[in-house]
């Protein structure tokens, strides 16, 4: 989490979680899913053939919405849920 409070607000897109096939990131809210994707897949590969996409899972594993507002800066920050 404290790569997340350096650069949100600095960067469009923050990976702040990854897993193997599962990443969170925290955007600008203003970018919808196909700006999130674009942005991630440019900033963090998946490395591998298929790309991250925002997840259709309405919720995260902590139950939050997805995507939903940012802990830390709700006003102008959304946090989504992407897989590969
Ligand atoms: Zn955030």
């Amino acid at each position: 989490m404290s790569r997340e409070v350096a650069d949100a607000g600095e960067r469009e897109v923050v990976v702040y979680a990854t897993g193997l096939v599962v990443c969170s990131v925290c955007a600008s809210a203003d970018m919808d899913a196909d700006a999130v994707e674009a942005a991630v897949n440019a900033v963090s590969p998946t490395g591998i053939s298929s790309e991250w996409q925002c997840s259709s899972d309405p919720v995260f594993a902590t139950g939050e919405p997805q995507p939903g507002p940012c802990d830390r800066l709700p006003e102008t920050r959304r946090h989504w849920l992407m897989e590969c």
